[in-house]
């Protein structure tokens, strides 16, 4: 099926929930473009659930509106949005099989004729040959096949799923992921995902709210909230940052330098998100996976333009694909730096005095008047 359906984009404007004292989501505007996968990514109780609820129409909203294309919905009921939603409990009818699970919605609507359909729609997360089996009879991915298959008949604008893949083993996780991003993709409807899963978002989204507290605080596309996360808490939560507490020591057009101890960094203009005036503090970030590492003989071979460290390796792992590395660098204020190299060096073992180098279009600056943890 490659039918892209009509519609327009989610726009939630000021929308936000308190119960009594307690607001659950501040007020927030948000647009999720038509035909995205835009996943709303937070720990638990950050409010991400509240806000997909209000988009539904399961929860009203203390403030504020939510239109799909040009039509507030805000005081629709569920049913009467072109919206469905697809729970982590799959909530399908245990005594009705695959088909008639699937082909539901329409027969509510008093459609008689739903054969195509429902082939149509179990071709579409491939589980045309279980037609006939019961829900038990089936694996969990499988299940939740079902329910995305049982949810998106209908042509909802929008499809809402709350923590779909919260109930499989982390291997089929994986292979889900890929899969509702395929169907996603196929199918050209509005996804709005709610997970806690930071690789989860990444994979699947084209773009990623970040909650925190109850509010947005960074939204973006993947690639850009990691690379160019605004605070420690986005920084933190999409994977490990290695943020060092610095100091400006001078500034120019292009490129401000930071010490920290001993060691001088570079931090290209662009690349900051704080006050950058000499003798300002400032949190400087690096991912362990655009640091390098190599042995302290080879020291004359990193070339001048990197940013460098010198230190101790602390601790190793072998994880397969990759080797990460624990390095503490005296001269950096003993910053225990964490390094995820693909490339094998033999001589890498514990205790042994490394140098640490990144391209400074790696490095992030934040405003050093926040949490590190
Ligand atoms: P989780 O991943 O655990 O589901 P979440 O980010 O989806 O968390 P929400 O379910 O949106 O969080 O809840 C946000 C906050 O609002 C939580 O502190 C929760 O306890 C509170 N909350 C949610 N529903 C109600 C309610 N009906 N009455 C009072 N407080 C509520």
């Amino acid at each position: 099926m490659t039918q892209k359906t009509e519609g327009g984009d989610v726009r939630l404007a000021g929308i936000s929930k308190t119960y009594g004292a307690f607001t659950a989501v501040h007020p927030l505007d948000l647009t999720v473009p038509q035909g995205s996968f835009f996943a709303l990514l937070g720990a638990s109780g950050c409010g991400k659930t509240t806000t997909l609820r209000m988009i539904a129409g399961l929860e009203d909203p203390s403030t504020g509106t939510v239109s799909l294309g040009s039509t507030d919905v805000t005081h629709l009921p569920p049913y009467k949005r072109p919206v469905n939603t697809v729970f982590q409990s799959y909530a399908l009818f245990p005594h009705l099989d695959i088909s008639e699970n699937v082909a539901f919605g329409l027969r509510r609507r008093g459609i008689k004729s739903v054969q195509k359909q429902v082939d149509e729609m179990l071709e579409l997360v491939q589980l045309g040959q279980f037609a006939h089996r019961k829900p038990h009879q089936l694996s969990g991915g499988q299940q939740q096949r079902v329910a995305v298959a049982r949810a998106l008949i209908n042509h909802p604008q929008v499809l809402l799923l709350d923590e779909p893949l919260g109930a499989l083993d982390l291997k089929l996780r994986r292979q889900m992921q890929l899969e509702l991003k395929r169907i996603q993709t196929e199918v050209g409807i509005t996804f709005v995902h709610v997970t806690h899963d930071q690789e989860e978002a990444m994979t699947m989204a084209d773009q990623v709210a970040v909650m925190n507290g109850g509010r947005v605080e960074q939204l973006g596309a993947p690639a850009d909230l990691y690379e160019n996360p605004r605070t420690t808490f986005v920084a933190n939560f999409l994977g490990t940052s290695n943020l060092i507490q610095a100091e400006i020591a001078a500034t120019a057009s292009d490129v401000t330098t930071v010490t920290c101890g001993d060691v001088k960094l570079k931090l290209p203009a662009g690349r900051c998100r704080a006050q950058t005036s000499p003798g300002d503090r400032i949190l400087i970030g690096v991912r362990p996976e655009k640091v390098s590492i190599a042995h302290a003989d080879d020291d004359a071979t990193v070339p001048d333009s990197r940013n460098r460290l010198t230190g101790r390796i602390v601790a190793s792992s072998f994880i397969g694909v990759s080797t990460q590395f624990i390095v503490d660098s005296p001269s950096c204020a003993d910053f225990e730096v964490y390094v995820q190299n693909v490339e094998r060096d033999a001589r890498l073992t514990p205790g042994t005095e490394v140098v640490l180098h990144w391209n400074p279009e790696h490095t992030f600056g934040l405003d050093a008047d926040q949490a590190i943890d």
